[in-house]
């Protein structure tokens, strides 16, 4: 009697499933002879037997093990595809299912897109014949909103658990509710970490099958004093290693692209000086944006003589693994979310990881041998500075998004949805409140057409509503180009440290008139698009090709959708109403000059300052405006706005009526009802008009 096994290797060979590439077959030789080496190998009839006995199984099993590339396979190879259903995995990262799904179209000799693909946000590789599909977290929470029941799907693991995302937590949430009237839908709950019974209590006792790791001993080794750089003492420790250490790979965690981009060049600058005695040390970054072309380098094994040294974030921490990695530098730092519920502010920072990020860390160095872990803290500050773990997103983020995927797909008892941790109150009040204001929820909760028509978007809400504004404006054309740009996650504008003064100069051009940093992204569009999407022109103008690509895949995507939600597409060349439609979704996010220079918030008084970056602060005379809209605040060495654009204040009062209104004009309204406004009773400001700090809020 045949083995499963032996099916699949079968399937595998026979090409059942779809064969359109190039994999020659005695490279698919070798691919299968090392999935057999994994550690998850050994458990393949356990797990399958498992999944077959258990409508939910927690998995656990080391970075490594196998879990993702292996278990979607196997589950292919027992028959869980059969009649085109399709098993679905989710990771919180966008770069891990792009690569995950690679390796796996690899492993099974099929082209990727076909039998196997992935889907992320603004980007599709997936077919009519896709059965394993690699996804993201937030994916598939959208996909609940065109199929309720996950009709499709025979299997959904969610994998990287441990991560907590927002979008895995809902996830969860959705999916034992949905497993209740779904008795044939597979689950499997995936985790590198060992709490899994926190994940088995959630699923009311679910099993657990825990896969043993491979596991070399790791020594792990503290500064003496805490580092005052520690992206210099990074790049100081690798090339430490690199110089005095036995082979092995390096692999070191930043908290960024930016830093990642930093830390290339100055290596690069310092390994030039090390002479021809040693070895060649090579450079391999990885981080979200990283080109698709350049994420496979990172797992070309090392050349003879030479050494890898894997600049990356917190991805490689359990997400991606790298092959061959002895000596991790861990920092201690990464970029974590923050949300401030009370002001509603959210701001990415650099933050101290937690005490089981960096066993992960630690704990890549110990995959193929003994190795090393050189943590750039001290033992002190690891022992009392360090939390256990990290906070879930779902309690340190603005929740508006899922609040409003949640109502649409028609739950309205929010404070009872079973999530693993609940958010606090506070936010999901934060959450509904600035709905409500976007005109997304009426007074009861309940979604409008407005926010039916932005739940269409896969953008947050104050984007969505901006581009549903743009209806109104007869501008949707320049909108959806604006929030294309504003979407790339990478940054429009090249400035290279030796031609800093000809970028300036070229990025001047599109900042004319003072347009503000909206204005001046839809003028970086249309000219790139007027010279047919040149890469040559971007050159020119020191314009990031990639990010200009990725906004064109996103406009176009925007566009389809602005079909489905039945707005047409019209052009306008009237500024004021474009920077109206703006304001339409971003009027929570306003603020006006105070006399020392700086910015306060609105809404909820909070200091900010342009970034330096902005086209604002860019002209040579600038004049400070008084009042302006911002994309988002960013935390760095002060809180800045970024993406600036100047408005007048009286749009707020037209836009918005329901959300800022003249002193004044509240005034009137409490003392006609006989109640005085809370704390806010500026009187003798409220004759200058329409000065904006006569502008107070009421909501
Ligand atoms: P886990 O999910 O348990 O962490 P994976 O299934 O991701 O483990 O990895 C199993 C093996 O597959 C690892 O040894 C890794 O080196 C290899 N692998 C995974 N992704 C890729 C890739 N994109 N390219 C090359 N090898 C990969
Ligand atoms: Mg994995």
């Amino acid at each position: 009697k045949k083995s499963v096994l032996l099916e699949g290797d079968q399937m595998i060979a026979n090409g059942n499933v779809d064969v359109g590439k190039v994999q020659p077959s005695h490279q698919l030789d070798k691919l299968r002879e090392e999935r057999k080496t994994l550690p998850i190998y050994a458990f393949r009839e356990r797990l399958l037997q498992d999944v077959e006995k258990n409508q939910v199984l927690i998995i656990v099993g080391e970075t490594g093990s196998g879990k993702t590339t292996q278990i979607p396979q196997y589950l292919h190879e027992a028959g869980y595809t059969k009649g085109g259903k399709k098993i679905g995995c989710t990771q919180p990262r966008r770069i891990a299912a792009m690569s995950v799904a690679a390796r796996v179209s690899q492993e099974m000799g099929v082209k990727l897109g076909h039998a196997v693909g992935y889907s992320i946000r603004f980007e599709d590789c997936t077919s009519e014949k896709t059965v394993l599909k690699y996804m993201t977290d937030g994916m598939l929470l959208r996909e609940f909103l065109v199929e309720p029941d996950l009709a499709s799907y025979s299997v959904v693991m969610v994998d990287e658990a441990h991560e907590r995302t927002l979008s895995t937590d809902v996830l969860l949430g959705l999916l034992k509710d949905i497993a209740r009237y779904r008795p044939d839908l597979k689950l499997i709950i995936s985790s590198a970490t060992l709490d899994a019974e926190k994940f088995s209590d959630f699923f009311d006792s679910a099993k657990i099958l825990r896969i043993p790791g491979r596991r070399y001993p790791v020594d792990i080794h503290y500064m003496e004093a805490p580092q005052a750089d520690y992206l210099d003492a990074a790049i100081v420790a690798a090339l430490q290693v690199h110089v005095t250490q036995p082979p092995g790979d390096i692999l070191v965690f930043l908290t960024g692209q930016e830093e990642i981009e930093t830390a290339e060049e100055i290596f690069k600058h310092r390994t030039r000086g090390l002479g021809t005695k040693i070895s060649e040390l090579i450079i391999c970054p990885i981080y979200a944006n990283l080109p698709t072309e350049l994420q496979a380098k990172i797992f070309e094994p090392t050349p003879e003589g030479a050494r890898k040294v894997v600049l990356a974030t917190n991805i490689a921490e359990t997400s991606l693994t790298i092959d061959g990695i002895k000596y991790v530098i861990d920092p201690g730092f990464s970029k974590m979310k923050s949300y401030n519920p009370r002001s509603g502010m959210e701001s990415l920072q650099v933050t101290p990881i937690s005490k089981a990020s960096s066993m992960q860390r630690a704990g890549r160095a110990g995959r193929t041998g003994h190795g090393k872990c050189f943590r750039l803290y001290t033992s002190y500050n690891y022992d009392s500075d360090l939390d256990d773990s990290t906070v879930p997103e779902v309690q340190r983020t603005n929740l508006a998004n899922v609040v409003l995927t949640l109502k649409s797909l028609g739950i309205h008892d929010l404070v009872n949805f079973e999530f693993m941790d609940p958010p606090p109150c506070e936010a999901l009040l934060k959450a509904l409140e600035l709905l409500f204001a976007l005109g997304a929820l009426n007074k009861v909760g309940e979604l409008t057409k407005v926010g039916r028509r932005m739940a269409e978007f896969p953008v947050d809400p104050m984007l969505s509503k901006m581009i549903v504004a743009s209806d109104k404006y007869k501008c949707s054309d320049e909108v959806i180009s604006i929030a294309a740009m504003l979407s790339t996650g990478s940054s429009i504008f090249y400035r290279p440290k030796d031609k800093q003064v000809h970028a300036d100069t070229a990025r001047l051009r599109f900042h004319s008139g003072n347009v503000g940093d909206h204005i001046a992204l839809l003028k970086v569009y249309n000219a790139w698009k007027e010279a047919n999407y040149s890469t040559q022109w971007c050159y020119e103008n020191y314009i990031q090709v990639r990010s200009m690509k990725r906004a064109r895949d996103i406009r176009d995507q925007l566009e389809r959708l602005l079909e489905r939600v039945e707005i047409k597409l019209s052009s306008s060349n009237d500024l004021e109403a474009i920077k109206k439609a703006v304001t339409s979704g971003f009027f929570p996010h306003c603020s006006r000059l105070q006399k020392n220079g700086s910015y306060r918030t609105i809404k909820h008084p909070h200091t900010a300052h342009i970034h330096p970056s902005s086209g604002i602060m860019a002209l040579e005379h600038h004049v400070l405006p008084r009042c302006v809209l911002y994309h988002e605040l960013v935390l760095t060495t002060k809180e800045y706005m970024r993406q600036v654009t100047e408005i007048k204040p009286e749009w707020l009062v037209e836009i918005a009526p329901h959300y800022y209104q003249l002193n004044g004009v509240v005034e009137e309204d409490y003392s006609t009802s006989k109640k005085m406004p809370r704390g806010k009773g500026r009187t003798s400001t409220s004759k200058q008009i329409p000065n904006l700090v006569d502008y107070s809020i009421c909501v």
